[in-house]
This record gives C-alpha cells, structure tokens and sequence, in this order.
C-alpha cells in the first residue's frame, strides 16, 4: 500500500538526515521492531532502555510511512468527543484514556529535551470550535464533561472567538497542547538509539513471521532469515494485511502548508485549532513561519484516486482556511495527501491479536496517533515480558 503522496513539507525541509544499510545476511537478536516511524522509534527507545538488544527494519527509507505526512499536533482530545467516549467505552476507559493522552504531550517533550533534539517542539493551547450554530450545546457537552473531569478548559464566547481572529459561535480551549516536526525528531531519536546499540536496516521488507522452536521467524523480500524472541509490529497502516480483525477504516487526507509569513499571525501565536465540522479541519503554524492546516477526508479507495484528489482538495481547503480567518490571506507552497484510520471507538489497538505468538502489535491509529505512540511505547514492554497493564486490557484486540 502506497500510504502517503511525494511532497510531504517536512521531507522537504528536512530532506534525509541520516542514512541505513539494507539487510544482506541473516541475523539474530532479541527483539525485532517491524517499521521506523515514530511508533517503532519510541518502542525502540524504550526497549533499548529496558536493557533489550534490538534489530528495527523497514520496507522504505526510515521515516518515509505516516511519519513524513503527519502535521504534528499534539492534543490530549481524541477524535472521539469525551462525553460520547464515556457512552461507548465507559467512563475509567474513557476519562484515563483522556487523561493519558494528555501525559504524553509532557512525556514527549522529556525525550526531547534528553535526546536534544531541535525538533520545534513547542507547547500551545489548543481551540476546539464550531462554525455551526447547531453544534453549540454538543460543544457545550463536551465542555462540561472535561470540566467535570478535571481537564483545564475554558468556553470562549463568540466575542472572545472574534478578537482572537477566528470565526465561529463558540470554541472550547484547553490549556494542554503542542506541535514539533514529528520526521525532525523521529529521524533524531532512530539516530540516538543507534548509539545505544539499535541495528536498523532500512529498504528491508518482511514478508513472513513465523513460530519455530521457541523463537520467531522473520524472512525478508530477499530469504534472510531475522531470528528474535519477539517481533513487534510498529507498521502502522500497513499492518491490516496481517490482522484478521477488521480493526480500521481506512481514509484518505489532505494537508496543506502555507507560504512562509513575515511574521506570524497572531492567532496562531499561542493557538492551534481544530473544529466540529465532520471531517474536521484543523490548524497549527511552523517554526518557519507557516500555516500548515488539513482535513478534507474521504473513505480511501486508492492510492491513485486519494492523490488525484490533491489539486480540488487543496481548493476546498483554501476556501475553508478563508472562512475561518478571513484576515489572514493563505497561498498554498505544499500540499499533500496521506491514509489514516478511524477506529469503532477513536482508541488505539496494543499487545497480541494471538496470545499463543511473540508478535505484539503497536498501532496508533486515528487523529491522535503520535500521542497514541507514546502511550504504546508505556505498554509493549508488559506485552513482552506478560505482565498486566491497563493499556493492554482498554487497548486490546477483540475488545
Ligand atoms: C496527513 C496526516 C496528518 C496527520 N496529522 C497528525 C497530527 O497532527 N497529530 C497526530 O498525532 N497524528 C497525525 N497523523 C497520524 C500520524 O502521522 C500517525 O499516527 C503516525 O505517523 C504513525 O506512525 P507509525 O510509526 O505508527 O507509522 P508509519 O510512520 O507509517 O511507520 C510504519 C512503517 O512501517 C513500515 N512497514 C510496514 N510494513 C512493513 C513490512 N512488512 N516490512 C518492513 N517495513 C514495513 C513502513 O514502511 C513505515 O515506514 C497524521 C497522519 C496523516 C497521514
């Protein structure tokens, strides 16, 4: 599956900081990590942390999955509201899951301050609003259910919306949120935890994982053979080829980044946004002075037909920046289109999908898949040595 389009912004300006070899031999180690994105780099970086010797692979450069596309928001909000999670998953699933997530974005930037990595990790608020006057007193819901749960948020007024620069009838903001250049960083920690001993070996596709002897299997394009006690697949959405369960719908996006401002508008200084609108838009700016915004999705088809899609997208996305700043003006230098996945119930998918096999799974999917990431990383090492922890029963397969 071809998962994103060629011009991601930040495979631009960052090009490929470093470089791997291709497996041209069998091997063996302890563990092996299935795909270098950011899941499998924090799994890494935990693992390697636990004392393991770990081997990582991947089928293209390291990086070049999601990781390239993402625009790199961070917010404890899931793309399930709060007061609808709780009805579906019950209200300890639903609020620690909330809660959670929202630790992540201070447990995040801990690894970047240890790993030094300038990855443009910076904290801001973050603005849930509506354009729709009808999605005002679901907004106010949902206000009250992170209240009442502890979240730090606070109702802006239609007039408190306006001199922000935004417009829309009401927003939510919460005090918790951040943006980085999620590739920028990915890059850095693979790079980090190679100097504490990990082996990548990119342009390395596993085709097989097998069982044999108490050890497991993985078998290469080419017929090397990667002996392990534990596989674990960090693969993102490719990884529905190897699970049964149908965990996923696949969708397409769409994101664009900005010409580069004089300097940055104001609205964007202390803000990201994202909004009620189904599929949502949302909004952040880079250190380079850019807005770089997305939305549009479709249910995915193909790749060919998602990246067809790009130049009307970039339209529609454009009018819809407009409409929601009408004072900021927005000329698109980059856009770009990538597959994502929604779950039944906004929530990510950890551990086994066979209780009988070494291969553990980490897949963060939904709009909030880098905090996802950091909370599997917390969780793959329970799943590995099988011990209990509440991620691995909330995040289960067959749930
Ligand atoms: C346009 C867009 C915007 C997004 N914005 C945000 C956002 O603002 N905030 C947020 O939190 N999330 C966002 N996301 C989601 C986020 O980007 C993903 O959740 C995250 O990048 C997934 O990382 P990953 O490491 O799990 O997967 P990937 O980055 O896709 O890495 C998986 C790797 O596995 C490799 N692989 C797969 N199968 C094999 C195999 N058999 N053998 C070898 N290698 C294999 C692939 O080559 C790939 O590199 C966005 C996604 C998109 C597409």
């Amino acid at each position: 599956m071809d998962i994103r389009s060629n011009e991601p912004y930040w495979l631009i300006v960052n090009s490929l900081p470093y470089s791997y070899p291709r497996l041209q031999k069998s091997i063996s180690s302890e563990v092996l990590i299935i795909g270098a994105g950011i899941t499998g780099a924090l799994v890494a970086y935990k693992l390697i942390n636990e004392g393991k010797k770990v081997i990582m692979v991947d089928r293209r450069d390291v990086c070049n999955g999601s990781t390239a596309a993402s625009t790199s928001m961070l917010q404890y909000e899931i793309d399930v509201p709060l007061h609808k999670l709780i009805e579906q998953v019950g209200l300890t699933c639903a609020v620690s899951s909330y809660q959670n997530c929202e630790k992540t974005i201070t447990d995040l930037k801990k690894i970047v301050d240890k790993i030094k990595s300038n990855c443009g990790f910076e904290y801001k608020k973050s603005v849930y609003f509506t354009s729709s006057k009808k999605d005002i007193s679901f907004l106010k819901d949902e206000f009250e259910a992170r209240q009442a749960h502890g979240f730090n948020v606070k109702w802006l007024s239609k007039e408190e919306i306006e001199k922000i620069g935004l417009n829309a009838f009401a927003a939510i903001e919460s005090k918790s949120g951040a943006v980085m250049d999620i590739y920028k960083f990915t890059n850095d920690l693979l790079n980090y935890c190679c100097g504490k001993g990990l082996e990548i070996y990119d342009r390395t596709s596993i085709e097989e994982v097998k069982a044999k002897n108490e050890k497991t299997m993985a078998t290469t394009k080419e017929g090397h053979i990667i002996e392990v006690d534990d596989v674990v697949h960090c693969s993102g959405y490719e990884s529905v080829k190897t699970i049964k369960e149908n965990i996923v719908n696949l969708k397409s996006t769409f994101a664009l980044a900005s010409e580069a401002y004089e300097k940055i508008p104001q609205a964007f200084k202390n803000r990201i946004y994202w909004n009620t609108d189904e599929p949502y838009l949302y909004f952040r700016s880079t250190a380079d002075n850019r807005i770089v915004m997305g939305g549009g999705d479709r249910d995915f088809k193909n790749a060919k037909h998602r990246d067809a899609l790009l130049p009307r997208k970039e339209k529609e996305l454009t009018k819809s920046f407009k409409k929601c700043f009408s004072e900021i003006s927005f000329i698109a230098d980059y856009s770009w289109a990538g597959t994502f996945g929604e779950t039944k119930d906004g929530l990510p998918y950890f551990g086994k999908t066979d209780p009988e096999k070494s291969e553990h799974y980490i897949l963060g999917f939904g709009g909030n898949g880098i905090t996802f990431s950091v909370m599997g990383m917390e969780a793959v090492i329970n799943s590995i040595n099988k011990t209990p922890h509440s991620f691995l029963e909330y995040y289960k397969f067959k749930r």
